[in-house]
């Protein structure tokens, strides 16, 4: 996806603050955070939101999460704990249409979010 953000990332155009790479997950700290760690995960294959996954790439949800089991690890998150968010369409904020894990830490959360 030529006008995609996130893959502009992937394939380089864009550089991110990256904190974690392999071969299906890229991970980078958030530009605008929401908390004292927030980093998002994102597959490097597009996909806009979670209404257009399939079987084809529902593994790649596993693979994002134990991409935020290595990350909240090494940010030293993982005792004390971090909220993980994924938003999708206008009702939940979702503003970039490539899927993305939220890794938010380094402070109390409350619930329900607004
Ligand atoms: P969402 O609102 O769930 O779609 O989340 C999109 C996230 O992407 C927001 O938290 C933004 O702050 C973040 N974001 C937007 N542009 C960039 C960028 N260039 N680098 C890092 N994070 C970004
Ligand atoms: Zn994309």
């Amino acid at each position: 996806m030529t006008d995609c953000l996130f893959c502009k990332m992937v394939s380089g155009e864009i550089t991110p603050d990256t904190v974690y790479e392999n071969d299906d997950v890229l991970a980078f700290r958030d530009i605008n955070p929401q908390a004292p760690t927030h980093i998002l995960v994102i597959p490097k294959h597009h996909i806009a939101t979670i209404n257009d996954l399939s079987d084809e790439v529902g593994t790649l949800i596993g693979k994002m999460f134990l991409a935020v089991k290595d990350i909240a690890e090494k940010e030293g998150l993982s005792e004390r704990g971090y909220r993980t968010v994924m938003n999708c369409n206008a009702d939940a904020g979702q503003t970039v249409f490539h899927i993305h894990l939220h890794l938010m830490g380094g402070r109390a959360m409350s619930w329900p979010p607004g």
